[in-house]
């Protein structure tokens, strides 16, 4: 072979190695992937969380797994990790927190404060209000309909409400 021929072979199968993939087929080849993860719900809570701005790291993946699996929850981080020692993922409580605060401020979760001790965080996080339930620390939603129509005491001057947070708390009473 001739230095020419052989310079000539060099350059055409670095040509077939760059040759683009066509259009079509990468779309083909996007739209493939697409039907096999659309409805695949660890794609979707990655996606979720990327739409966040969250990276989804492992840890998050099963957290946001166990938070946003079940429909609307109220959870309690402790509660949280009694569920991921459960699904042998073992987090520091620590971690829980920093996660939970991490999804709080991205808007995936809403944080709720009752007696100023006992914090649980909402998946669902629409502004609605609750019944808590004393003894066994349970959060009900109350629709926002009943709560719109409360008759609210005047406001002082100069002030706006900003929001109107309601917990009812219940007892365990006697049945009519
Ligand atoms: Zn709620």
């Amino acid at each position: 072979m001739r230095q020419d021929d052989r310079g000539r072979k060099v350059e055409l199968m670095v040509q077939a190695k760059r040759k683009p993939k066509s259009r079509k087929s990468e779309l083909a080849r996007r739209n493939a992937i697409g039907v096999l993860l659309a409805g695949c719900p660890v794609h979707e809570l990655r996606t979720k969380l990327r739409a966040a701005g969250l990276r989804p790291t492992r840890q998050r993946v099963a957290l946001g797994w166990l938070l946003f699996a079940k429909g609307d929850r109220h959870l309690t981080a402790e509660k949280l990790q009694e569920e991921a020692e459960a699904s042998r993922v073992p987090i520091s409580l620590a971690t829980i927190y920093n996660s939970l605060h991490q999804f709080t401020d991205a808007g995936l979760l809403r944080e709720i404060a009752v007696d100023g001790s006992k914090t649980y965080f909402d998946t669902n996080v629409l502004h609605h209000d609750h019944f808590l339930v004393e003894g066994v620390n349970t959060l009900i939603d109350i629709p926002q309909i009943a709560v719109d129509t409360l008759n609210l005491p005047p406001r002082p001057l100069g002030t706006e409400i900003s929001r109107v947070e309601v917990v009812i708390r219940l007892r365990a009473g006697a049945v009519v």
